[in-house]
């Protein structure tokens, strides 16, 4: 630590040093004079040379090593398991890597609901300035230069049965799409991935391997946070648990809560900050009374088309679980692209029957879930209820998207590949009725939760923060994560994560006194 410049009490604190919280840190630090801390409760792997193989390699999610453990409800009655990285880096560490904005209307419609800053005017310097796309560099809409390097699998390095996606797409009538990203881009083509080669750069690696040497940036790794300290309305700190379990208290002028759309809720609520009468029957001493706290979760319902395929040799669990994206609308085409259809390059299990996964996601929702908070303990995991597909605009869509996804099962290229649908029992019916019936049953989560601290204007009992970030109820403190989104993007969440991390990082560096700085 020896250049490292000692403090007692940080300018900044960030809790969660995921894909927001680290673009946060390093935009933040960029400013010399500004001591930071980046308090993470999962380790931290300083050099790629140390970091185990599971975080490094995107060709497959990493689902337990550095996970929460986390338990949901995506529909009534089913509990399924719900990944969240516990690492530094965050769900970013452990993801996909697909790098999707979403629609152009998503941004335009949270600056509708009194959120001025959010156009897709104003949020598209920031989706410039954190991505270097490789592919389209020159183009007015991208970055060259931003720290996540985007990049697209070309046709020569195209899984067998992601082409044949691709073929049969085109068979069926989409038109191609080289570029997802185009805020005008429709149809079938390459993802655009934040990996290369197997590298996952996720926030870890992007944002804090360059801005980890500056001495006025602290990375606390293997610490929990417990709960916010305030004083008289007023956010001042947050109490820490490291890994020997030893408590104590860190100081800070401003406190940004970036633990992400599940846990930045439960901090919220266990410091006091929630509804009075959940944050009562917990046993807390009621800070703000903010019903909107764990609130209008928002996420992308999805369901798997499992195939068993003909040809053995076309599984291999060592490849891109995924390179491809169909995006198109409903035919009721009120909100554009609001379905995805995905190919999974793999399902089940090595050694088991071969098999492969077509994913149809509903990618603009119209339900929302909640958050339940059963303890204080800062240890305890939220309860999850998605209430996936009870609003019947989301149960009739998806069921549509499930219908177009079988179709690819049984045209062109693809086609040749299936023996046979092994989920959905086609036996069940096939008709929009039984659709509905298997995506109100059988839905899960896209792994995109966030809305659960939202933001909006004071007149929204159920905002949290107004359109920078800040606790409208307590001073010094603000949620800059998935949490703040007030619906979910129609696109994966994480560079949505990226930019919310690179404006408001920015705004904190650049306006000081709009946050008490
Ligand atoms: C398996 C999986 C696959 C996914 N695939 C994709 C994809 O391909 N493309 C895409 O766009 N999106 C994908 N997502 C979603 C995307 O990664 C998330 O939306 C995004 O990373 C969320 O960013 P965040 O900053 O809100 O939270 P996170 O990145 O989850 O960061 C929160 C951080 O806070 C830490 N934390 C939480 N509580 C505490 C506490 N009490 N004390 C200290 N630290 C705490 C966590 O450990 C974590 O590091 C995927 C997610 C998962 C889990």
């Amino acid at each position: 630590m020896g250049y490292r410049q000692q403090v007692d009490n940080y300018d900044v604190l960030i809790i969660g040093a995921g894909s927001s919280g680290c673009a946060i840190a390093a935009r933040v630090s960029e400013d010399p004079n500004l001591h930071v801390a980046l308090v993470e409760a999962g380790p931290d792997y300083e050099r790629l040379q140390d970091t185990p193989d599971d975080l490094v390699n995107s060709h497959n999610n990493s689902y337990s090593d550095h996970d929460w453990g986390f338990v949901y409800e995506p529909t009534n009655g089913r509990k399924d398991r719900f990944p969240r990285g516990r690492v530094v880096g965050g769900s970013s560490a452990v993801n996909t890597t697909i790098a999707l904005r979403g629609m152009p209307e998503d941004y335009d419609e949270w600056a509708a609901q009194g959120n001025p800053s959010w156009t897709w005017q104003e949020v598209l310097p920031g989706f410039k300035r954190l991505e270097r796309d490789l592919d389209f560099p020159d183009a007015s809409y991208h970055g060259d230069s931003g720290p996540i390097t985007i990049r697209r699998y070309p046709p020569a390095e195209m899984v067998k049965q992601q082409q044949a996606f691709l073929d049969s797409a085109e068979e069926l009538g989409y038109p191609y799409c080289a570029d997802a990203n185009d805020p005008d881009g429709y149809g079938a083509g390459p993802h655009p991935m934040n990996k290369l080669g197997r590298l996952r750069i996720s926030a870890a690696v992007g944002y804090l391997a360059s801005a980890r040497i500056r001495p006025n940036l602290d990375v606390l790794a293997d610490t929990l946070t417990r709960r916010l300290i305030t004083e008289n309305g007023r956010c001042c700190g947050v109490e820490v648990e490291n890994s020997a379990g030893e408590v104590r208290v860190i100081k800070a002028n401003l406190v940004v809560l970036s633990a992400g759309a599940l846990m930045s809720p439960a901090i919220l609520v266990r410091s006091g900050i929630g509804a009075k009468s959940l944050v009562e029957s917990l046993g807390v001493e009621l800070v703000a009374d903010m019903p909107g706290v764990g609130e209008n979760l928002s996420d992308h319902p999805a369901l798997g088309v499992i195939c068993e395929v003909n040809d053995a040799s076309l599984i291999d669990f060592d490849q891109p679980i995924i390179q491809t994206i169909l995006r198109y609308t409903a035919q009721d085409g009120k909100k554009r692209n609001d379905l995805q259809i995905e190919q999974i390059s793999f399902a089940g299990r090595p050694g088991g029957a071969p098999m492969f996964m077509l994913a149809p996601v509903l990618e603009y929702q119209y339900g929302r879930g909640r958050l339940t908070f059963s303890s204080a303990n800062p240890k305890q995991a939220p309860g999850i209820e998605n209430r996936f597909c009870e609003d019947s605009r989301d149960a009739s869509r998806l069921a549509e998207c499930v219908r177009d996804t079988l179709a690819f099962t049984q045209t062109g290229a693809l086609a040749e590949m299936v023996k046979s649908v092994t989920f959905p029992d086609l036996n069940r019916g096939v008709a929009q009725e039984d659709l509905e019936n298997l995506c109100r049953k059988f839905s899960g989560s896209g792994y995109h939760p966030c809305g659960t601290a939202k933001m909006g204007p004071t007149k929204d009992a159920m905002a949290v923060v107004d359109h920078k970030g800040r606790c409208h109820k307590v001073t010094q403190l603000v949620v800059a994560d998935a949490s703040i989104m007030p619906s979910v993007p129609r696109a994966n969440t994480n560079l949505t994560c990226f930019m919310i991390g690179e404006q408001i990082g920015e705004w904190i560096r650049t306006n000081k006194s709009d946050y008490g700085l």
